[in-house]
């Protein structure tokens, strides 16, 4: 039989595999992974780094056999196609909108030129557009959603899946890992396991309320396996029992299968506001904003848990959930800045950029999403700090400068009876009026609306 091409793209593993097992069953296989410039440019330094070493780990699983080629998608497939004589190419579907309209361009291309292409399975437990509400229409509420998915199912993990791999051609390089000054995961099949393990054999039982606190371990961090496929949402949902933690966790690995189902149904969703009237709130704009913004960028608002959340990101290439939200919140409630600038800013950095859970992560703190959290609901900075990081551990590890307050004052330093600590700012802005100012912007929002 001649072989056919795998052409990995979000689904750098061996095990539980449909579409790598799909191409193995009809024999040698050339397992291959496409240099596109296209989305590269797209991906900051840490991102690329971290799929640069994931692609490392998968090509030693392959015992050296993963075949990188750079270029146009087509124009990559057709050289290895008349390299080898592969008369098919199987890839597990993608569902974003760059990859929609690639494959479906490649998929015609090459049908043309008489190749079979399979695109099977999907990074996701179920495949965007295969779960509607009763009326045939796509849900728009994530609660529904979750009980819709779950009576779905889906398959059980297939095990690691054995291939035949088509030794016969040469590889460019990977590429060397760019200079990103963030301390990241190690990347692979393997580490995913290492983590997914000891998460699941501890803190999952306590995740309900660990989750919140920025402070300790009580999130998985799979999140960079899940964005490249080193781990399948699939395989950790067959480790989970019943308990109620154990269901949280179930159901934030759906909220990931929620927003590609959005983005799936209105792609244009990735950059504007879901609900369209959303376009017309006043945003920010000049030198001022641009001010703002670089304060927010760095770290250095004098708000403790926004700069202690942004430094985490350029440090680490990830950043707690709870944080990413108070620090959406501000930059879209108390800075006035269009909410897609900060999800620029977040693509550029986290090692799990992901545009679906990104760009609706931050509609719905913008208030601006599927089931958002309205526009009224202001997220105040110094209450989450409190809240969420009440003994301050995540505070004294990202913003050193404020670690010898007490943990009364270092959620809000410039209320120091000794004065605002040397070296740290003090706020650049004053929540309690901007949340007014928030507030009548809606307002006025809504009066020019019902005056169409
Ligand atoms: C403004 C904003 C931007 C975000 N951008 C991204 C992004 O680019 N990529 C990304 O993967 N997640 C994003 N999220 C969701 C969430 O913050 C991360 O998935 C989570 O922090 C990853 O850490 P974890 O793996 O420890 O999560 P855990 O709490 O251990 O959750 C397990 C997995 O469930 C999924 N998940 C959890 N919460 C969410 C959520 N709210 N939405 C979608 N999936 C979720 C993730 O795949 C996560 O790895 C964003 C959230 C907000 C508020």
């Amino acid at each position: 039989m001649p072989s056919s091409i795998f052409w990995f793209r979000r689904d750098l593993r061996l095990a539980d595999h449909p579409a790598l097992a799909a191409a193995a069953a009809r024999g040698p296989v050339v397992g291959l992974f496409i240099r596109d410039a296209e989305l590269e440019q797209r991906s900051g330094a840490a991102r690329l780094s971290f799929l640069r070493s994931s692609l490392a780990d998968l090509n030693a699983s392959m015992d050296g056999n993963l075949v990188i080629k750079t270029g146009a998608p087509i124009e990559a497939l057709r050289s290895v196609i008349a390299e080898t004589g592969a008369t098919a190419v199987f890839a597990t579907d993608d569902y974003g909108p760059y990859g929609r309209s690639r494959d479906t361009a490649v998929g015609e291309a090459l049908a043309g030129d008489g190749i079979d292409v399979h695109y099977l399975d999907s990074p996701y437990v179920v495949p965007p557009g295969s779960i509607l509400s009763g009326g045939g229409t796509p849900y728009k509420v994530f609660t529904p959603f979750f009980k819709a998915w779950k009576k779905h199912g889906w398959p059980a993990p297939g095990g690691v899946v054995e291939v035949n791999w088509d030794t016969s051609l040469e590889s460019e390089p990977i590429g060397e890992l760019p200079e990103t000054g963030s301390e990241l995961p190690a990347a692979g099949e393997a580490a995913a396991w290492e983590r997914a393990d000891a998460f699941l054999a501890d803190a999952v039982f306590r995740y309900d309320e660990a989750r919140n606190d920025p402070g300790i371990e009580g999130t998985s961090r799979l999140s960079p396996y899940l964005k490249f496929g080193t781990i399948h949402p699939r395989q950790l949902l067959d480790r989970l029992g019943d308990t109620r933690d154990e269901d949280v966790f179930r159901s934030e690995l759906c909220w990931r299968d929620f927003y590609a189902e959005v983005l799936f149904q209105r792609p244009d969703s990735a950059r504007n506001a879901f609900v369209a009237k959303m376009v017309d709130m006043e945003i920010d704009e000049g030198p001022l904003a641009d001010e703002r913004f670089d304060a927010w960028r760095t770290g250095q608002t004098g708000y403790p848990i926004v700069d202690a959340g942004m430094r985490q990101l350029l440090a680490e290439g990830w950043m707690h959930n709870r944080v990413r939200m108070i620090v959406g919140s501000f930059l879209v409630k108390d800075l006035h800045l269009d909410w897609s600038r900060g999800a620029r800013h977040f693509m550029t950095h986290l090692v799990d950029g992901d545009l679906a859970s990104n760009s609706h992560g931050w509609q719905w703190v913008a208030g601006t999403g599927t089931d958002a959290s309205p526009y009224f609901r202001v997220f105040n900075p110094v209450g989450q700090s409190r809240k969420f990081d009440p003994t301050a551990r995540y505070l004294r590890r990202w913003v050193p400068e404020i670690a010898h307050l007490d943990d009364k004052s270092i959620h809000e330093p410039w209320t120091c009876k000794a004065g605002a600590p040397a070296g740290y700012p003090g706020p650049i802005v004053d929540h309690a009026a901007e949340r007014i100012e928030a507030l009548d912007r809606l307002k006025r929002l809504k009066n020019r609306l019902e005056e169409g």
